[in-house]
């Protein structure tokens, strides 16, 4: 049997995506589950079951893979064909969160062509990606003092008369929707600093790091509603 040719990576490091499919199917076809979770294992440093599994310092989805990067739609193909169930939210989110235009892309290879039905639950879920974003965005940083109390007289938060202050809120909110384009970075750490470059409309520090801590939940909640929202329960 030819798997023998392919030298099985070492424990937890991850193989490139050729190896990675062609062992896949291998272990499938000819039923080597022993091979098969050990590859799931690996998969699952990129793609990971819990959200506790999103380590920010982690490289997530397709950037596991030693060799070539594959396109995220050649991965997503590849686990929904594969039955890879507790990977595919993930997958999705990495192809989605890059836009339409990365979703429809019509290159070759031609397994980076999505089927009709992948396409459907991707479009879907990204619409809805994007509406949670905005809204939790949005209740982020107009909603609740957030759990630090903010002591700077000079910040943006303490000119609660005009309407200075939400307006300079609801820029850092058209900017974080901006910086995600046609796609989403909800999942993604919120940087303040990355997305306002530099000055955050007047708003002081604590206020600023308030708002990226209390992100996380924002991040919980979507991560949690992935499998609802590309169509996978039940
Ligand atoms: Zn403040």
């Amino acid at each position: 049997m030819r798997i023998f040719a392919y030298r099985f990576p070492e424990r937890n490091k991850v193989p490139d995506f050729a190896a990675l499919s062609y062992l896949l199917r291998i272990t499938a076809k000819y039923e080597l589950p022993t091979i098969r979770s050990q590859l799931l294992e690996v998969i699952h440093d990129g793609y990971p079951e819990t959200f506790e599994g999103l380590a920010p310092s982690k490289p997530l989805g397709e950037n596991i893979f030693s060799g070539p990067i594959p396109h995220p739609n050649e991965v997503l193909n590849l686990f929904v064909q594969q039955k890879l169930t507790s990977a595919l939210p993930m997958a999705y989110y990495m192809a989605v969160r890059r836009g339409l235009d990365s979703l429809m892309v019509r290159r070759l290879p031609q397994y980076t062509i999505l089927s009709p039905e992948i396409l459907q639950l991707a479009i879907r879920g990204l619409m809805m990606l994007r509406e949670m974003e905005l809204k939790e965005t949005h209740r982020l940083i107009f909603g609740s003092k957030t759990s630090r109390p903010c002591s700077s007289q000079n910040c943006s938060s303490h000119n609660t008369t005009g309407p200075r202050a939400s307006d300079a809120r609801q820029m850092i909110v058209d900017q974080i929707m901006d910086s995600s384009q046609s796609g989403t970075k909800v999942l993604q750490v919120l940087s303040l600093g990355d997305v306002c470059g530099g000055d955050c409309h007047g708003f002081c520090e604590s206020c600023v790091e308030g708002w990226e801590a209390e992100h996380a939940k924002v991040r919980k909640k979507v991560w949690t509603a992935l499998p609802d929202v590309f169509g996978l329960k039940g």
